[in-house]
């Protein structure tokens, strides 16, 4: 069976998600397409050990995100087993692609065998669910969850320009509200939660997040009580994130939001209460309050 996998960019180069993908296919025996929608980061995509082919499919559509017009642009060059991030990207074009491909799809998958036999956490993370698809279908894959495959590769580059193809206008772009990197962006998260006292206190995590280009997440209880944007909101009802680094301050560890960061990779948590949850799933905790230990860690990350 051919794998065909969906890149994801992240500013003008390629999401470290996409060598990820191509080591998810790699580790089953195929040599994948990968699929560059709006051509960024598409020689980085060839350069990747064991890519076959890059297409770079280029047009008006891809100015500005619209899962659809994205879809529309890339599903005919998409066969075989496709794979996508479980990013909110990924998971709207790969659940548009297997729509308009009339093929079932996975989301959010931590494992993958021969088969294909796929595993994915379900109920919050509570279970974890394995289930076979035979044929053709989408599968998301979870950022972090699988190996990177190394540099190496020299696939050529086709483009394909769909600019008259695709009938749908571009939409304007959506101005940010912040220039802050995006939680389920980032490789390094610092979220606060209800400890850190008030909202105002959030400027100290920021610092922190500059010194070492992390976004800021919070907890649920900070977005409901203190309008936090719901964006930054880790957790069951807010966003799943994997990074490779996420800091834990002044959050307790409720199930809710362990429920959205817990397959992180490494886990700091910075709590005055050592019976908190939180340090449950930690790697490092240091039980402290954040007015002793987060000064002591930016001067730390200043001295380095
Ligand atoms: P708290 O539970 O109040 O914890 C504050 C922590 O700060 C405590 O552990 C305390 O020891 C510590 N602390 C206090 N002062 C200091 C100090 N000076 N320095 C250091 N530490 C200090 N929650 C989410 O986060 N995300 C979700 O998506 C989410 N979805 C939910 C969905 C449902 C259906 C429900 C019912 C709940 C959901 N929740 C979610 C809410 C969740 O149950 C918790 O209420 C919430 O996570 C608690 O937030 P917190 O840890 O910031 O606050």
């Amino acid at each position: 069976m051919e794998y065909t996998v969906i890149a994801e960019s992240s500013g003008d180069s390629l999401h470290p998600i996409t060598a990820q993908l191509v080591g998810a296919a790699s580790a089953l025996g195929s040599s994948p397409t990968v699929v560059v929608p709006g051509g960024v980061g598409a020689d980085e995509a060839a350069s990747i050990a064991g890519v076959s082919k890059v297409v770079s499919v280029v047009g008006d559509c891809f100015v500005t995100f619209d899962g659809g017009a994205w879809a529309t642009a890339i599903a005919s060059q998409c066969s075989g087993v496709v794979l996508a991030g479980a990013t909110p990207i990924g998971r709207e074009v790969a659940s548009r692609v297997a729509a308009k491909r009339g093929v079932p799809i996975v989301q959010d998958a931590t494992g993958l065998a021969a088969g294909i036999t796929i595993t994915r956490p379900i109920y919050s993370g509570k279970a974890v669910e394995t289930s076979t698809v035979t044929g053709e279908c989408v599968i998301t894959l979870r950022a972090n969850a699988f190996e990177a495959a190394g540099a190496g590769g020299s696939a050529a580059v086709n483009v394909v320009d769909q600019s008259a193809d695709v009938g749908i206008a571009v939409k304007e772009a959506i101005a940010k509200a912040s220039e802050r990197l995006d939680v389920s962006e980032a490789d390094i998260i610092i979220s606060g939660g209800r400890g850190i006292g008030q909202k105002e206190n959030f400027a100290h995590l920021e610092e922190v997040a500059d010194m070492i280009g992390a976004a800021v997440g919070a907890s649920r209880a900070v977005v409901d009580e203190w309008g936090m944007p719901h964006s930054m909101q880790v957790g069951q009802t807010g966003k799943t994130v994997t990074p490779s680094l996420y800091i834990a301050v002044g959050i307790s560890g409720a199930i809710q939001h362990l429920a959205g960061m817990r397959s992180s990779k490494y886990i700091v948590a910075i709590n005055k209460d050592p019976d908190a949850p939180i340090f449950g799933v930690a790697d490092y905790g240091i039980v402290a309050t954040w007015e002793e230990a987060v000064p002591a860690l930016k001067a730390a990350l200043a001295a380095l």
